[in-house]
């Protein structure tokens, strides 16, 4: 058996089932064996229909009657039979679940298991999930549950694997030994358990294989990095020293020494390769005007790449008014840039210093004469096509150095594994003089009643606002208001104030038109999409109204709530919700605390890193076993692949392993 081999190879499986395998991700016998159950069913100890009680219950027994009607509520099936015993019989009943009319042998046994509960005057058992008593593991009582894929039910899985039981003793060695087993016991208990204690045993050992993985493939991104050459910049204090004593602010004791560790990173032959987390307001921005006025004094280019146009514009303005007096020439490339062929030959011939941008900054016709420093903001923002396009921008055959920004923080404990060794910066102080925010949740009637007073109340002050709403457009399935349909009611309720919107689809022109007058306090109230969302620095805007809610996600509203509080004036964020309902954790967490790194473990927990990661990272951080809240595992591993990793031979004795860390290496680099 090769585990590299098509799933066609294995008994029972043709081309047609084949081809059904391939587009859920089963390709390779391989793919067949990882394919685990998603969960067990229990069917041990079941009772006689005599005796059940109410509640959940396992019976055995056979089923007949089986028909499937319509409700009255369209779009409803109900699916019943008569399942009986020796001693009695039950009604079965499921909702839209009429595949169960064929699934079943009227003369075969069968478990089944669900809750036996009054229904319509009548007990029932709702919803059983059912296993063929053949097919179940006789003494230990436990049926894998597989995740159906296309007309491939979870029972056909357990068929297929049954039929391939005897290849699981060849399956070969995948990672050194270790003392929680191996890999085909593992694979093995995972689909044919003998005990819960099997299953639990199984697990931690696909986890720990997942998580070697992922550490290994870590520690490998770090050294492939040691092998690349950079610019040496050396430490030009005097020019520095000069250049923060002009600051019209004291800088924060942690960008200090955030600037301090970039400064000594540039000064080495390696590339740098930092994080810089801080969270939203700390004040990440003019710790990247230091590092590239710092690149520029020694000799070298600096691009800056942004998500949106909008922040791109922000950052131009504010570096090239920040840079400018010490001679460095700074500029703005985004899609909307007139005049790029001129702009672009004087990059190539190094005239301008600094470049400030978007995604049109990555164009192949983008060429430096000698980009030293890439500075990627909100850097979560981007895959890893992107940032290694800019990264690979350097003509002269040397890496530029990397710095990486953001203020989604990757929790602790992703970060002891998916970012093991990555240098980080953490901004954990914010600028003196600031005041946490006021979040508060508000239903319907306290917005009319509490907000517009409160919004009238800051306009008075000559302080602005932002409203935000999801939708550009009304649109009559949805009850969600638009932004231009907020704004008219806006206007009409303020209607001393100047109300203006924006959103993703606007001509660049015209939305740069909007935040300059918002940045120039000639708008009071902002309607806006999360467009905002990332990187808009406003201080004089105190108060945030986010409309719906419950429809963003943690991190979201955190980033969308960081676009006030980032003056010295008292700031607040209303989260309007509507409904009945009470309001979701995220909401009540947020309303709790401001604390971005906080916050993030929150998420963490709430949704798990693919959410969180996944996405962002093109869906690769799926991981399948393993949770990163393991913490003995994550340990385990760590000392492990150290060991791994002392013997170089390794890597060529473990070739399944190497040729599958491939993947976890594009997701644990930054660069
Ligand atoms: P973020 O970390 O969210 O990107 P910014 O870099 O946009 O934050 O900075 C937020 C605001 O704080 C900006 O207006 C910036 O000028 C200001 N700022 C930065 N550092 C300081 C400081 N040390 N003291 C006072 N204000 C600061
Ligand atoms: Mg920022």
């Amino acid at each position: 058996m090769n585990l590299f081999d098509t799933v066609e190879n294995l008994k029972g499986i043709g081309p047609k089932t084949a081809e059904i395998l391939k587009k859920a991700g089963i390709s390779t016998i391989r793919d067949f064996f990882y394919n685990l159950p998603k969960t067990y069913e229990n069917f041990s100890a079941p009772s006689t229909i005599a005796e059940m009680e109410p509640g959940k219950v396992v019976i055995k027994g056979r089923i007949t009657a089986l028909v499937t009607r319509h409700a009255r509520r369209r779009r409803l099936t109900i699916t019943e039979g008569i399942i009986r015993d020796d001693t009695g019989f039950v009604k079965a009943v499921w909702f839209n679940q009429s595949y169960r009319v064929k699934q079943f042998v009227p003369e075969k046994e069968y478990y089944f298991t669900g809750n036996f509960e009054l229904k319509n005057g009548r007990f029932c058992l709702m919803s059983p999930s059912a296993a063929e008593v053949d097919d179940v593991d006789t003494h230990s009582g436990l049926s894998p549950v597989y995740v159906a894929h296309g007309r491939i039910k979870s029972s056909d899985f357990k068929r297929l694997a049954n039929n391939s039981r005897n290849l699981f003793a060849e399956i070969p060695d995948f990672l050194p030994t270790v003392k929680s087993g191996t890999r085909k016991n593992a694979l093995f208990s995972a689909h044919f358990p003998e005990s819960e204690k099997n299953v639990k045993e199984a697990r931690d050992y696909l986890a720990y294989e997942e998580l070697f993985e992922l550490i290994l493939a870590a520690k490998l991104n770090k050294s492939e990095n040691d092998k690349l050459r950079s610019v040496k910049i050396p430490f030009n204090q005097e020019k520095i020293q000069e250049f923060v004593k002009n600051l019209p602010f004291t800088l924060t004791g942690a960008q200090k020494k955030a600037a301090w560790e970039i400064i000594k990173d540039m000064e080495k032959e390696t590339p740098m390769n930092r994080l810089l987390q801080g969270d939203v307001g700390s004040g990440k921005t003019m710790v990247a005007a230091m590092a590239a006025y710092e690149a520029i004094l020694g000799g070298a280019q600096v691009a800056l790449l942004a998500p949106t146009a909008i922040l791109a514009t922000q950052h131009y303005e504010n570096l090239s008014k920040t840079l400018a007096p010490y001679g460095v020439k700074v500029a703005l490339l985004t899609g909307a840039t007139k005049g790029k062929t001129a702009l672009k030959s004087d990059i190539r011939e190094g005239k301008i210093d600094f470049v400030v941008g978007t995604h049109a900054l990555l164009t192949d016709d983008t060429e430096f004469k000698a980009l030293g420093l890439a500075v990627i903001d909100e850097q979560h923002r981007f895959g890893v096509e992107q940032r290694q396009k800019l990264l690979l921008k350097s003509p002269s055959g040397l890496a530029p150095h990397l710095l990486a920004m953001t203020a989604t923080p990757i929790p602790r404990s992703l970060q002891l594994t998916v970012f093991g060794d990555l240098d980080v910066s953490i901004l954990n102080e914010l600028p003196k003089g600031r005041q946490p925010i006021k979040t508060e949740i508000l239903t319907e009637v306290e917005t009319k009643a509490s907000l517009y007073p409160k919004i009238q109340e800051v306009i008075s002050a000559g302080q602005q606002v932002y409203w935000v709403c999801k939708a550009i457009d009304d649109d009559p399935r949805t009850e969600t208001t638009s932004v231009k349909s907020r704004s008219e009611k806006l206007r009409g309720i303020f209607p001393n104030a100047r109300v203006e919107y924006l959103h993703g689809r606007m001509k660049p022109a015209e939305k740069d038109e909007i935040m300059e007058k918002f940045a120039l306090g000639e708008i009071q109230v902002l309607v806006s999409t999360t467009v905002i969302e990332v990187g808009v620095d406003v201080p004089n805007a105190t108060l945030m109204a986010i409309e719906d809610a419950e429809n963003y996600g943690l991190a979201q509203l955190h980033q969308l709530r960081g676009r006030v509080g980032r003056g010295s004036k008292a700031s607040f964020c209303y989260l309007l919700t509507s409904g009945d309902n009470r309001p979701s954790r995220r909401l009540v967490e947020l309303e709790n605390s401001n604390d971005g790194f906080y916050l993030a473990e929150v998420d963490l927990k709430l949704r798990g890193p693919g959410e969180i990661y996944g996405a962002l990272q093109h869906g690769a951080l799926d991981l399948r076993i393993a949770t990163l809240s393991d913490t003995k595992l994550i340990h385990r591993a760590q000392v492990d692949v150290a060991d791994f990793l002392k013997n170089p031979e390794n890597m060529l004795k473990y070739k399944e392993l190497m040729a599958g860390i491939a993947r976890y290496q594009q997701i644990t680099t930054l660069n």
